[in-house]
């Protein structure tokens, strides 16, 4: 195994490696754990990755395009601030902490996150590339099959994120007349001349309608359709008190309500965490402004929020039409034509296929797995043997488990239950989420407590 300063992959060995924790994917959620257990060498683990090498949304990373989330929430400054792995230790090791505070970012640049978590990544001797999971059993211990070798752990942690999704209806489009907008950077420079249309109303669908329109002469399509479900661009709330949403307290009470309410709430916050943001929206506005009036542009930018694409038919000799259905007047029918549709419609749960062999020991909750407080799905197995999910509990843990907010956080109870030390927990938000007793303790926390204790007196 490689020190820090001197950097090796690990050598794989015939006979099988032994890990305490196992996991399977490098995003930022299993890059925010590995990173915390790094300084924790009684924890011996591993985590694969099967890209070749760290990426983050990489054909979607539009020049200009910023982190919608503060750069404390980086993978690990938030639950341990000492942690050699935060953002600013990044900075400092490039030796450029004092340019960037005196650059005065309004917002991180993307490609800057991307480039920490990528340094973070590969000066991690624990976290491996180009390694694929395809299997994993049960009997003792976890037993994984990766398209290179056999490794057994005591504890396994999935973090394989999400997939694109488009509508069902989009697949009776040829390839090269529709993409997905993970594959904007791979597709956009074949725009030139053509009629666009972008579905979807959030940040990566803003992102692109800002680049095409402003593209040099050109490059520029010849329309640019942006549709949107909600009835505006909406910014993403970024306010004091909705990010109070985003603390681990009311993450605790969210998890303790019944489903039904879980769901409502997620639904009615949606845009605390996919709105656009303000930034954008300004940029797209004066854009508009100068296309329309300085530059007297006569290209058409189209603007369709409060509409649902509801299917796509082929016009004959000429594209595609979409087919909308107003949310207002439902008994209008409208359709925008286009020779190339950009589905900015975002993505579903990766599928976990590997897990299909201990699958049906897991507790459910509707389509996800059931997780304990430390993110353990609660199954028929030994409780000392745990199957750790990061982002792919929305439904449990609302709209933070998607995001970066409370990464770090989540990765820290991943921490405590392995290690029998818990973080000691901030202060709770200023708002009382609930003055009901069942609520105040986030279920566990008893448990836990003992659990730790027991550990120190071994
Ligand atoms: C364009 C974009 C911008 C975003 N910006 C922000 C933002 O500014 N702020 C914010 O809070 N959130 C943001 N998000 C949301 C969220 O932070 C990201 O989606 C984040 O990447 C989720 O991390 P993850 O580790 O859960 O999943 P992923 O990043 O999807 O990582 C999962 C990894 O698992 C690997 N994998 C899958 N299956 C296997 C297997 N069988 N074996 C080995 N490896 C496997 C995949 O290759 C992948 O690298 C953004 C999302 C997108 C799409």
């Amino acid at each position: 195994m490689k020190t820090v300063n001197n950097y090796k992959r690990p050598v794989i060995k015939k006979s099988l490696e032994h890990y305490t924790l196992f996991g399977i994917g490098a995003g930022p959620a299993n890059l925010s754990l590995a990173s915390l257990l790094h300084p924790k060498t009684a924890i011996s683990n591993l985590f694969v990755e099967q890209k070749k090498s760290f990426t983050w949304h990489d054909d979607q990373l539009i020049d200009g395009a910023t982190l919608q989330v503060s750069l404390f929430k980086d993978l690990v400054t938030l639950s341990d601030p000492t942690n050699p792995f935060s953002f600013l230790a990044y900075l400092h090791e490039k030796g450029r902490i004092y340019h960037f505070l005196n650059a005065q970012f309004d917002e991180v640049p993307r490609r800057e996150f991307r480039n920490y978590m990528a340094w973070a990544a590969k000066k991690n001797p624990n976290v491996t590339f180009a390694e694929r999971v395809l299997e994993v059993e049960f009997d003792t211990v976890f037993r994984i099959r990766t398209d290179r070798r056999e490794i057994t752990a005591d504890n396994i942690s999935v973090g394989v994120g999400t997939q694109p999704w488009v509508p069902e209806f989009a697949r009776c489009m040829p390839a090269q007349d529709h993409f997905h907008i993970s594959q904007y950077m791979l597709r956009n420079d074949s725009l030139a001349g053509k009629r666009v249309a972008i579905v979807g109303g959030g940040q990566s669908g803003a992102e692109v309608f800002l680049d095409l329109i402003s593209k040099p002469h050109a490059s520029k399509p010849a329309q640019v359709n942006w549709i949107s479900r909600r009835r505006n661009y909406f910014p993403i709330d970024n306010s004091t008190f909705t990010n109070d949403f985003y603390m681990p307290c009311y993450s605790n009470y969210s998890s303790a309500l019944p489903s039904a309410v879980r769901e409502q709430t997620t639904s009615a916050h949606l845009l605390t965490s996919d709105g656009i943001s303000e930034s954008t929206l300004k940029a797209i506005y004066q854009k508009l402004y100068y296309c329309r009036f300085v530059d007297e542009d006569t290209r058409h930018f189209g603007l369709f929020p409060n509409r649902c694409v509801t299917g796509v038919v082929p016009n004959p000799g000429r594209g595609w039409k979409l087919e909308t259905e107003h949310n207002d007047l439902t008994h209008i029918r409208e359709s925008i034509n286009a020779d190339v549709v950009i589905w900015a419609t975002g993505f579903k749960p990766a599928p976990k296929q590997f897990l299909d062999g201990i699958a049906h020991r897991f507790k459910r909750e509707n389509a996800e797995y059931l997780v304990d407080e430390d993110f353990a799905v609660q199954w028929d197995g030994p409780a000392d043997r745990a199957v750790f999910v990061q982002n792919g509990v929305r439904g449990q843990r609302g709209l933070p488990d998607v995001n970066l907010s409370l990464n770090a956080w989540r990765a820290q109870r991943i921490v405590g239950r392995l290690t029998g030390q818990y973080a000691a927990p901030q202060g709770c938000s200023f708002i009382d989420w609930t003055r009901q007793q069942p609520f105040l303790q986030p279920a566990g926390q008893v448990e836990r407590k003992a659990r730790a204790l027991k550990a120190a007196l071994k």
